[in-house]
């Protein structure tokens, strides 16, 4: 069970700061404010989890920038009823400031074993319940769901995995920093069958999108 009432002093400052930095969907600060970040921290740095700051997790992996998480969930501009596909679940922080969305189907894709288990341990020890999570190769997207009328990439992708694009809805937005070593924050707009809009919003840095191993 979520204990909402700890930390809420540094929460309220969090949300604070990522105004300060430009931050301004009520709902999006609302998600911020809500999730017990220190959930999703190893316990050694949980005293760390309101810094603005990424930091290590399991498998050489690590939990965003809270100001990263929420630039990237203002951007997805999330809707009630809306299909959302993250790639890359990690510690699951980016998954729960989703889930913080009334009426927002959660779908999450991890590579890690380790990070799979261990975070799908979490998640439901914190009841929270995303629709599914599985473990596999986001590259490819989740065929058997598309589309989705979100997609959030949480890692450097070297290039924008066709798949993605393909299994957006009309009108559905793919959140996806894209570059090898620094990353551009890049939005897709699919605006019909064949077209999209892409924007970018500035320099970003995140681990690898890696492919699968075979
Ligand atoms: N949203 C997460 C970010 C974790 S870092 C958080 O804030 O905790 C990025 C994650 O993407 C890592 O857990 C990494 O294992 C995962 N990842 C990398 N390549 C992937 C791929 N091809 N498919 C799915 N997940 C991938």
């Amino acid at each position: 069970m979520i204990d909402s009432t700890k930390h809420q002093g540094q929460r309220r400052q969090l949300v604070q700061l990522l105004e300060q930095k430009g931050i301004d969907d009520a709902q999006v600060l609302a998600a911020m404010g809500s999730v017990p970040r220190h959930f999703f921290m190893d316990s050694g740095l949980q005293a760390y989890a309101y810094a603005d700051k990424a930091y290590p997790i399991s498998a050489d992996q690590t939990i965003s920038q809270p100001y990263t998480v929420a630039f990237q969930t203002q951007l997805l501009a999330l809707k009630k009823g809306d299909k959302v596909l993250e790639i890359g679940t990690g510690s699951g922080y980016q998954t729960a400031v989703l889930m913080a969305y009334q009426g927002v189907k959660v779908f999450s894709i991890e590579r890690q074993q380790e990070l799979f288990k261990k975070t799908g341990l979490l998640l439901k020890k914190l009841q929270l319940r995303p629709k599914k999570l599985i473990l596999g190769d986001g590259y490819k997207g989740w065929t058997t769901e598309a589309p989705f009328n979100a997609i959030i990439v949480t890692a450097g992708a070297p290039e924008v995995p066709k798949a993605l694009l393909e299994q957006l809805a009309i009108g559905g937005r793919l959140v996806i920093p894209v570059g090898e070593k620094d990353q551009v924050m890049t939005r897709y707009i699919r605006t019909g069958e064949k077209t999209f809009d892409r924007k970018t919003y500035g320099v970003f840095r995140f681990v690898p999108l890696l492919k699968d191993r075979n």
